[in-house]
């Protein structure tokens, strides 16, 4: 028996070995076609010879200094990158080992700026129903999905939830895109108005849902009515782009695609690739500027904060990216897949939806295409997909959350940025045969 408290403790994991591009290798020799990147994480896939090369040079040089003592080179330089090219207004970034801590980070951020600038008041964070921001008690407090929190609920701290922005499923038939986000947007006002505007200090959001909802974008101009609202209640807005951001949906960040900044904004899985346990969070100047000439300390920490290897490989998987116009690749690839999907799987009787931006999409499996009505959540179809799509040599992430906080069924696909056209046609194959297989063990 396994000594190790895996995930699952009643399941077996075949062990993996080695990677090869976009392919993991277990012991037994078997290739699997990273579909999902893990959970978005493997942007360059698991055999990047510049990133393992830059890992070790900077494993010989210097592994580690511990961040009360000095900064180093590797995240000076990362800082620098990051912040030439994030959205108006960030001016710096504080590094975490993961997206967890960097939500956590973005919250105390946002706590201690109002107390710098004499609002303590300001306690309540606003985010959206089906949301999932990490599993640390205070990022897990912040997300809405009921399964995940329910029995963590006594432990955590209280925060609002809101409508997420979810057409598939929230636009009514007789409404337009826009006033369904101006619907939302009026919905989160209402909100604030009750909760009392000086009593709110942050409103939360992925622009593309991830985890839960499976590569779901908001509708053309939501976030810019967010981003107003925010500003007229003097609100913060934290965008997470854990999942969704770092090139993930074909712009390094996803809120560009929106045309709206963040005050802070939170990364992680496509940082690092994989190579290095790596988050941060990106504050805005105003937010650092006033911490700097206030306390002069932020009041936060953890033993890893710029760990200097995982900062180097991080600086080499985004310069591989710009280097190698992966961006572009993202977005033709991406729109390559989704037509793949959609000839393959649009007239599906037991998929609902096609989504998603870049290479970051989403199938919604249901039981009943025109009610939409989802399958028997104790059936769990999507872990049935998931264990199929294994036993193909495919691996894809098994989102879930419905509208009304059931466990749905979504498969997330998010393969590293260098796939090739032929790694397109094996992920539908391989998908369309786990499919049929899950589909004809729950019955259906
Ligand atoms: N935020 C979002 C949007 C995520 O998708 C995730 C991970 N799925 C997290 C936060 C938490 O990140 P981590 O698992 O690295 O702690």
């Amino acid at each position: 028996m396994s000594r190790v408290f895996h995930r699952h403790l009643k399941a077996s994991y075949p062990t993996a070995v080695a990677g090869d591009g976009p392919y993991l290798i277990d012991a037994a020799g078997k290739r699997y076609l990273d579909a999902c990147g893990g959970a978005a994480v493997s942007c360059l896939g698991h055999s990047d010879p510049e990133v393992q090369a830059a890992i070790s040079e900077q494993v010989k040089r210097m592994a580690y200094a511990h961040s009360s003592f000095f900064t180093s080179e590797p995240m000076e330089a990362l800082a620098d990158f990051l912040v030439d090219r994030a959205p108006q207004g960030i001016g710096s970034v504080y590094f975490v080992s993961g997206g967890s801590e960097a939500v956590e980070a973005a919250l105390k951020m946002a706590r201690q700026y109002f107390l710098e600038i004499g609002q303590p008041e300001r306690t309540q964070v606003i985010a959206r129903r089906q949301s999932y921001h990490g599993n640390t008690l205070g990022a897990l407090a912040t997300g809405g999905n009921a399964w995940r929190r329910r029995p963590f609920e006594p432990l955590l701290a209280d925060t609002t939830h809101v409508s997420p922005c979810y057409a598939y499923r929230g636009q009514r038939a007789d409404e337009s895109a826009e006033a369904y986000g101006e619907r939302l947007a009026v919905e989160l006002e209402d909100t604030i108005e009750r909760l009392g505007p000086r009593r709110v200090m942050a409103f939360v959001a992925e622009p593309v849902v991830g985890a839960t909802l499976g590569a779901v974008p908001a509708v053309p101009g939501y976030f810019r009515r967010v981003r107003e609202i925010c500003d007229r209640h003097g609100i913060l807005l934290i965008l997470d782009e854990v999942m969704c951001g770092m090139g993930r949906t074909g712009s390094l960040f996803a809120c560009e695609q929106e045309g709206v900044s963040p005050d802070l904004l939170t990364v992680a899985k496509g940082l690092g690739g994989g190579y290095q346990p790596i988050g941060a969070t990106l504050a805005s100047a105003r937010i650092r500027d006033t911490i700097a000439e206030g306390t002069g300390f932020f009041q936060h920490g953890h033993t890893y904060i710029g760990h200097a290897t995982a900062c180097a490989a991080a600086l080499a998987v985004q310069r591989a990216v710009e280097k190698r116009g992966l961006l572009e690749q993202v977005r033709a690839r991406g729109e390559a897949l989704r037509a793949r999907l959609e000839q393959r799987f649009g007239d599906h009787p037991h998929v609902g939806d096609i989504r998603g931006r870049g290479l970051f999409l989403g199938l919604e499996l249901v039981a009943d295409r025109a009610s939409k009505e989802p399958f028997d959540p104790d059936r769990r179809l999507n872990a049935a997909v998931k264990a199929a799509a294994m036993d193909q040599g495919l691996m894809c992430y098994p989102a879930g959350g419905t509208l009304d906080g059931r466990r749905g069924d979504h498969v997330l696909l998010a393969p590293p940025y260098i796939v090739e056209e032929d790694h397109l046609d094996e992920i539908v194959d391989k998908l369309d045969a786990a499919l049929q297989q899950a589909l004809g063990q729950v019955g259906h």
